[in-house]
């Protein structure tokens, strides 16, 4: 099939590349002249694992190409994807602006019947928005289509190649045949493709992304609580992620969610809430826990060193929101280093991927009062502590004693809980986590038969 994908960015990049990849002819189109010529040398301007092979090879192949010509994108696709941002507006709702405008090129340029398929995440009633604004500009005939994008930044090729389930939100048939056709290869490991009206499918997407921040602010509140009563998190998780109706998934305590979707959809969902008169006080109550979570290991930093961090030096591992992306979107990082920044102390950082991000976001601030670091060593010199930020894989098993050797004060500060807190106090390290100063028990283990 002919498809157009609008706004090459972390979804529309890897959905545009995998659809290509079982053979579809695809054309990404995007705004951002710069993105599309790195593109079309095979530059991929993101890091997602695996997503450089599948573009290069579908470039070579001629089943992917690359414009910023939307008329000739609309006129040769029969399916037309949009994929770009939805950043929150002033208010807390989702910005349609983007959205809006990829509609009016489309009415604009249309030539023949075309199904529109709506992949950014958008509130309740879109759909039809996207339908007044196409029929503005044009008098052909076309479908609208919901169809919400769930893969998750750092595994999105494989999230996309492999789905839990697609969403096709449409009263038309046609298109929501087309579109069960079109996603077949990706659903042969008997996975469902669910096609419902399209106010539903809006809705799923910003449901699953409240009840996922849900579960992190709920453990979050278990861990500040553990740490009042001297209990330890870790092991509440795994005495109530067996059971089959909790799970074990998504139920870890750490400094607060970020990137670029839950903080937006949480807030999105709740003002959708509020045009509908309906108050979602279990939302407001998660959100009003993460933005302190935020802060719940400054606050550690802060007591142990008495209130005195001007001058303090801090080694922070970790930058992205999460591992095995660059992406920084309202990364707890940032609030950590701001927050140590207005305290007068120093920063010296690093992370596996997000050091050009990291350098672009601090333009200003590099060089004075923040350094990054290409090596996770390196930032520990002349340092008077650690702080993990972000649970990448090469941070799960360090050199402990390097680090004790490299620190100024042999501490470590981790908003992540990667370590084992008997280890490291058996090392001569004070060590810092979310919800496990205590948990003491000396016979304290899972067996399993
Ligand atoms: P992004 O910021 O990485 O990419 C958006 C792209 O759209 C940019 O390259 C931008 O230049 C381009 N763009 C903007 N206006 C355009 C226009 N008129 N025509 C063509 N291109 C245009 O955003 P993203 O992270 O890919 O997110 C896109 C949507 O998908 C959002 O609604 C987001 O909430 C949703 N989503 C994101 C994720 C994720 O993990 N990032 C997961 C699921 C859903």
């Amino acid at each position: 099939m002919n498809l157009a994908v609008f706004g090459s960015g972390y979804v529309g990049l890897v959905a545009g590349a995998c659809f290509a990849d079982v053979g579809n002819d695809v054309t990404c189109v995007d705004i951002d002249g710069e993105k599309i010529n790195l593109l079309k040398q095979g530059n991929v301007p993101i890091y997602e694992p695996g997503l450089d092979e599948i573009v290069k090879r579908n470039l070579k192949e001629e089943r992917l190409s690359f414009t910023t010509d939307v008329k000739h994108a609309v006129q040769h696709s029969k399916i037309i994807f949009i994929a770009v941002g939805t950043p929150p507006d002033e208010d807390g709702s989702a910005d349609l602006k983007h959205v809006l405008a990829v509609a009016k090129s489309i009415g604009e340029n249309m030539n023949d019947f075309k199904i529109v398929v709506n992949k950014s995440t958008v509130p309740v009633g879109t759909a039809e928005k996207v339908t007044s604004e196409i029929k503005k500009y044009s008098k052909h005939d076309f479908a609208v289509v919901s169809n919400p994008e769930f893969l998750k930044e750092g595994d999105a090729v494989e999230d996309f190649m492999e789905p839990e389930r697609v969403i096709i939100g449409t009263s038309n048939e046609e298109a929501a045949h087309i579109l069960r056709t079109l996603y077949q290869p990706f659903v042969r490991a008997s996975k469902p493709i669910i096609v419902m009206d399209e106010k539903s499918a809006e809705l799923t997407k910003y449901a699953a992304n409240a009840m996922l921040a849900t579960k992190i602010s709920f453990m979050n509140e278990m861990a500040n609580l553990c740490d009042k009563i001297g209990a330890d998190i870790d092991w509440i998780r795994k005495g109530i992620g067996a059971d089959r109706r909790i799970g074990p998934y998504f139920i870890y305590a750490g400094s607060g969610y970020g990137g670029s979707c839950f903080p937006k959809d949480v807030k999105a969902i709740i003002k959708t809430g509020e045009e509908f008169n309906h108050e979602l006080k279990i939302l407001k109550a998660v959100e009003g826990v993460n933005e302190r979570q935020k802060t719940i290991l400054l606050d550690k930093i802060e007591h142990y060193f008495e209130g005195k961090l001007s001058d303090k030096v801090f080694a922070m591992w970790g930058l992205s929101f999460k591992p095995k992306t660059d992406d920084m979107r309202e990364a707890p990082a940032i609030n950590m280093i701001h927050a140590l920044k207005e305290r007068g102390a120093y920063i010296q950082a690093h992370d596996p991927q997000a050091m050009k991000e990291a350098q672009r976001i601090f333009t200003g601030y590099v060089g004075k009062g923040i350094k990054l670091f290409d090596k996770r060593y390196d930032c520990l010199e002349g340092a008077d502590a650690l702080i993990v930020m972000t649970e990448w894989n090469q941070f799960r098993e360090p050199d402990f004693y390097l680090i004790k050797e490299m620190l100024k004060t042999p501490v470590i500060f981790d908003g992540r809980n990667l370590y084992q807190p008997s280890r490291l106090r058996n090392m001569g390290i004070d060590y810092f986590c979310i919800g496990r100063s205590s948990g003491k028990s000396p016979i304290s283990k899972m067996y399993t038969i």
